[in-house]
């Protein structure tokens, strides 16, 4: 234990951006191994793929016009 980082914990976008391909890594491994376990991390994963997945495949909206229309006021 080291009370010193915590103290001077700089948050770096850098470090954080390995953190998140890290986590990314671990999940992805964990998930991976075909062992639907069910785990939190196997619940990560399934969220983070979905998110991605929702921000990769997103299907090209049709442009539905529902505007409310405030006329009746
Ligand atoms: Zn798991």
């Amino acid at each position: 234990m080291a009370p010193e980082t915590a103290v001077t914990r700089i948050p770096e976008p850098a470090d954080e951006t390995e953190v998140m391909r890290e986590q990314l890594e671990y999940l992805i491994d964990h998930a991976a191994q075909e062992v639907q376990c069910g785990c939190s991390e196997c619940q990560r994963y399934l969220r983070v793929r979905s998110i991605l997945l929702e921000i990769f495949g997103e299907p090209q909206r049709p442009q539905v016009k529902e505007i409310p229309l405030a006329r009746a006021a």
